[in-house]
């Protein structure tokens, strides 16, 4: 029995041992075309040469200098590039190790903010139900995952969730896409009014949601009133996009499509491509500059702050995509596997929606699609698919809790940026084979 406590503590794994451009390959030699990025974490896949060769010569200069004592070059040279291409107003960012931590960092930045201005009433943070931001306990507390939350919840700290945008179940049949979206900024206002405008502190979404909705895209113009919302009220606006962003939605940070512009974003997994662990939190200049001249400390910190390899592997892989086109291709062949998708699934009975961004699609499962009825939970379709897919050598990111608790299944397709088209004829076909199988096991 393996000693790793691994996650599923009754699964066994394949061994992987080696990459090979958007494939991993385990220890017996079978390929797997990773179509899920992991989880929209590979966008040059498994074996860039660049970016090995970034990272071994960064790594031979140095191991390690503590961020309380040092910058590095790797470090700066990545805020520049960050900054100079991020939304408008932002002018800082703060490196860290993944997702979990960019949105703790977030939250503990917003709450120092109101500090320095003299607002200490400000506690309150209003997110989304079917939402995640993270396992770490205050990221935890903000995500709105029923399931993922349960077992912790005496621990989390207070946070009031309201509906998700999330047109396929949540737009009426006589209402307009732009009467959805007022709707839900309504129930937001009505929410901040109701908890004392006063006392919030900040408003936290995904602009594409990821891991509970399957690639979800906010109806046009709901984040343009969120934003004018937070603004009437002096809340800051948070948008996580530590699984849309970086160039997966096919612009190098998802609300760049929304027109608006956060005051604190967080960005992780496409940062660093699975390269090296690495996230960010980007704070707008206005953030930064109220804590520079207040107390001039920002009280949060982690060892591995801006760790000078990760930084080095992040910054190879974004001038990767930048230099190569990336994000050109990433709306090119997401339209093409989107295309694909709804050639092969927009008529199968347990397909209810197709949906997404660029390279970072949802399909939602249904038992009946006339009724949107989910499947039963306790016949574990997500873990199913998971499996038959494995076994077709095909890694998709099959995920519950698309409604509350573990009901509504999806599956969540996020290959690296540099697939090819005949990589997209194998995802959809090996998708495919793989529904068949778990459709048919589980009945
Ligand atoms: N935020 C979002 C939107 C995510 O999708 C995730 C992970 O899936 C996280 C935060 C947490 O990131 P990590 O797993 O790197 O801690």
């Amino acid at each position: 029995m393996s000693r790793v406590f691994h996650r599923h503590l009754k699964a066994s794994y394949p061994t992987a041992v080696a990459g090979d451009g958007p494939y991993l390959i385990d220890a017996a030699g079978k390929r797997y075309l990773d179509a899920c990025g992991g989880a929209a974490v590979s966008c040059l896949g498994h074996s860039d040469p660049e970016v090995q060769a970034a990272i071994s010569e960064q790594v031979k200069r140095m191991a390690y200098a503590h961020s309380s004592f040092f910058t590095s070059e790797p470090m700066e040279a990545l805020a520049d590039f960050l900054v100079d291409r991020a939304p408008q107003g932002i002018g800082s960012v703060y490196f860290v190790s993944g997702g979990s931590e960019a949105v703790e960092a977030a939250l503990k930045m917003a709450r120092q903010y109101f500090l320095e201005i003299g607002q200490p009433e400000r506690t309150q943070v209003i997110a989304r139900r079917q939402s995640y931001h993270g396992n770490t306990l205050g990221a935890l507390a903000t995500g709105g995952n029923a399931w993922r939350r349960r077992p912790f919840e005496p621990l989390l700290a207070d946070t009031t969730h309201v509906s998700p945008c999330y047109a396929y179940r949540g737009q009426r049949a006589d209402e307009s896409a732009e009467a959805y979206g007022e709707r839900l900024a309504v129930e937001l206002e009505d929410t901040i009014e109701r908890l004392g405008p006063r006392r919030v502190m900040a408003f936290v979404a995904e602009p594409v949601v990821g891991a509970t909705l399957g690639a979800v895209p906010a109806v046009p113009g709901y984040f343009r009133r969120v934003r004018e919302i937070c603004d009437r009220h002096g809340i800051l606006l948070i948008l996580d996009e530590v699984m849309c962003g970086m160039g997966r939605t096919g612009s190098l940070f998802a609300c760049e499509q929304e027109g608006v512009s956060p005051d604190l974003l967080t960005v992780a997994k496409g940062l660093g491509g699975g390269y090296q662990p690495i996230g960010a939190t980007l704070a707008s200049a206005r953030i930064r500059d109220t804590i520079a001249e207040g107390t001039g400390f920002f009280q949060h910190g982690h060892t591995y702050i801006g760790h000078a390899t990760a930084c080095a592997a992040a910054l190879a892989v974004q001038r990767a995509v930048e230099k190569r086109g990336l994000l050109e291709q990433v709306r090119a062949r997401g339209e093409a596997l989107r295309a694909r998708l709804e050639q092969r699934f927009g008529d199968h009975p347990h397909v209810g929606d197709i949906r997404g961004r660029g390279l970072f699609l949802g399909l939602e499962l249904v038992a009946d699609r006339a009724s949107k009825e989910p499947f039963d939970p306790d016949r574990r379709l997500n873990a199913a698919v998971k499996a038959a897919a494995m076994d077709q050598g095909l890694m998709c990111y099959p995920a519950g809790g698309t409604l509350d608790g573990r009901r509504g299944d999806h599956v969540l397709l996020a290959p690296p940026y540099i697939v090819e088209e005949d990589h997209l004829d194998e995802i959809v076909d090996k998708l495919d084979a793989a529904l068949q199988q778990a459709l048919g096991q589980v009945g």
